[in-house]
């Protein structure tokens, strides 16, 4: 038994057991639903041959990234065509809000939340039966790790890769949703804690750019607390703080150009302490 700690446990029928086991672990594929999750949940429990007799996938994910997960990752789904003995799944909702209303192709790019959901099944699948987190590229054999349901449908497979569908043409998940598939894969690496997070590092790893970036913030952050939170009034603030002329950006620019000269332009190894003496450079010149 395979139950994602974190996902709702939704069966579609009793007989979830009686499905044919997964044989063996190569694939997460991601999939879009062309519609809600709890309007999937209900077609794919009884619309669509009833319970397992249909297609399905392993897991749904919303919009808010609620995950339901609705076949055991021990027993085989049916999103994948050919694939599905050793492919897992997931069907991301696309529809209603917050989605843009859509049509055809064009489907919407999965929230933030469905790549943050759909990366921690792929850190679990990972931990828990193996499959790479890296991008597969294809499914052609041999190949292994994240996929969208596109590599396996006529018309969009090359030559010698397994069918994953019999719908020619077949979008799914849509060009923007495929090209979130490294983000979810960066992600779930982190999750999985194949790499690490920043946050896990004793150094800021920042750029220059993220840097004036934050520092931008900051300033303005402190701004407009100073004025109660209240961002139209912030310019009031910015001038009675003597600042005024003086832009954020500009600001920004001379904290970086106070950095130590070893911090390259668009690699980390930045830290705390070298950001502080930055500032407090700044501040003491603009001080004199
Ligand atoms: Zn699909």
């Amino acid at each position: 038994m395979a139950r994602m700690p974190g996902a709702i446990w939704k069966p579609l029928a009793a007989n979830w057991a009686a499905q044919p086991r997964m044989k063996a672990y190569d694939f997460f594929c991601v999939h879009t639903m062309v519609g809600t999750l709890v309007g999937t949940d209900g077609y794919f429990k009884v619309g669509n041959g009833a319970g397992y007799g249909g297609t399905e996938s392993h897991f749904g994910v919303g919009p808010d990234g609620t995950i339901f997960q609705w076949q055991d990752t021990a027993y085989q789904a049916d999103a994948n065509g050919n694939g599905n003995w050793h492919v897992i799944s997931s069907e991301n909702a696309d529809t209603g809000f917050p989605f843009p209303k859509w049509g055809g192709s064009d489907v919407p790019p999965l929230t933030p939340q469905q790549v943050e959901a759909n990366a921690k099944i792929a850190a679990w699948l990972h931990k828990t039966h193996g499959i790479p987190l890296g991008i597969a590229g294809s499914s052609k054999p041999g190949a292994r790790g994240l996929a969208v349901h596109r590599y396996g449908v006529p018309g969009y497979a090359p030559p010698g890769a397994e069918l994953w569908s019999s719908a020619r043409g077949k979008a799914c998940p849509g060009d923007r949703r495929i090209a979130q598939l490294p983000a979810i894969s960066a992600r779930a690496k982190q999750l999985a804690g194949v790499t690490p997070t920043p946050a896990q590092e004793d150094d800021m790893p920042f750029t220059e750019t993220q840097l004036g970036n934050i520092t931008s913030d900051a300033i303005a952050n402190r701004v407009i607390a100073s004025v109660g939170g209240k961002p139209y009034h912030a310019w009031e603030a910015w001038r009675d703080a003597g600042l005024k002329g003086v832009d954020a950006a500009k600001l920004a620019a001379e904290i970086v150009a106070k950095l130590p000269a070893s911090v390259a332009a668009t690699s980390g190894g930045l830290t705390k302490t070298d950001v502080e003496a930055a500032v407090r450079a700044v501040f003491a010149d603009a001080a004199t």
